[in-house]
């Protein structure tokens, strides 16, 4: 994907460098294209990493990260952010 991060970053180790962005941002309801992100995430190796940074940034409303849809990064940012309960009240 797309990015402004510094040369080293372990970005530049992750399996969608270079891809369009577009292709981690489906439209929800194209099965096909979510399972195509989704495999380039299995084999990502720096799926880990992605993730903790999803779930720092609260990035859990669009498209697939570390593999995993929003809902389920919801989920994990529920489980690992006491402050998200109070983030979506206040929204
Ligand atoms: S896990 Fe998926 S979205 Fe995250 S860096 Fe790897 S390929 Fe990209």
């Amino acid at each position: 994907m797309a990015t402004d991060r510094e040369p080293d970053d372990w970005w530049d180790r992750a399996a969608c460098a270079g891809l369009p962005t577009s292709r981690f941002y489906p439209d929800p309801e194209d099965k096909r294209r979510i399972r195509a992100a989704k495999r380039i995430c299995a084999q990502c190796p720096v799926r880990a990493e992605c993730l903790n940074e999803a779930l720092a940034l609260g990035d859990i409303e669009f498209g697939i990260r570390a593999g995993l849809p929003p809902r389920e990064r919801r989920k994990l940012h529920r489980q690992t952010n006491p402050q998200h309960e109070a983030e979506e009240t206040a929204a």
